[in-house]
């Protein structure tokens, strides 16, 4: 059966890109698009023929592509938060994300204007600034790096042979 499992998709010159899925994966390298990197995953196996399950793959021609961002999400911006409320300090699954300056006002829906809330610190603060409410920010917000690390890093637990890989890009 071939499955859904992560497969990490490696650049010509070995920067991670991208994941995709096990039957994809196998489709760049039977037309010859990619090649294997790493299995160690046992086999997939058809009527006939029998292929290593990759874990690696990498393309064999350069892709272009413009330089990688974190998705701004509201999943996104509590993970930058290590889901921290930004204004007490409390560490909690139900988080709200906060305009610090209030779109009301002329706020921005952007990194830097964009911070984990509890939801109690939320309703404290209402549609005001954070002065106005005198409440004080942990730390000035601003877009996570994109390190691969950073944009891989939900995979890694299950694929920790991914981290030579990925570390350092
Ligand atoms: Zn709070």
């Amino acid at each position: 059966m071939i499955n859904a499992q992560a497969v990490l998709v490696l650049n010509a010159n070995f920067e991670p890109i991208n994941v995709c899925n096990t039957r994809r994966a196998l489709g760049l390298i039977l037309n010859g698009k990619a090649s294997l990197v790493l299995d160690g995953r046992g086999d997939v196996r058809t009527v006939s023929r029998a292929f290593p399950r990759p874990s690696i793959i990498r393309l064999d021609k350069m892709i272009r592509r413009p330089r990688p961002a974190v998705r701004l999400t509201k999943r996104e911006v509590l993970r930058r938060d290590d889901f921290t409320c930004q204004y007490c300090g409390q560490r909690m699954p139900y988080l709200t994300v906060d305009h610090v300056i209030p779109r009301r006002m002329g706020g921005v829906h952007a990194w830097e204007n964009l911070v984990a809330a509890c939801p109690a610190c939320n309703h404290r603060k209402g549609s005001h600034t954070p002065e106005q409410a005198h409440m004080r920010l942990l730390r000035l917000p601003k877009e996570p790096p994109a390190s691969a690390i950073y944009l891989f890093s939900r995979y890694l637990g299950e694929n920790q042979e991914w981290l030579p890989f990925v570390e350092g890009w």
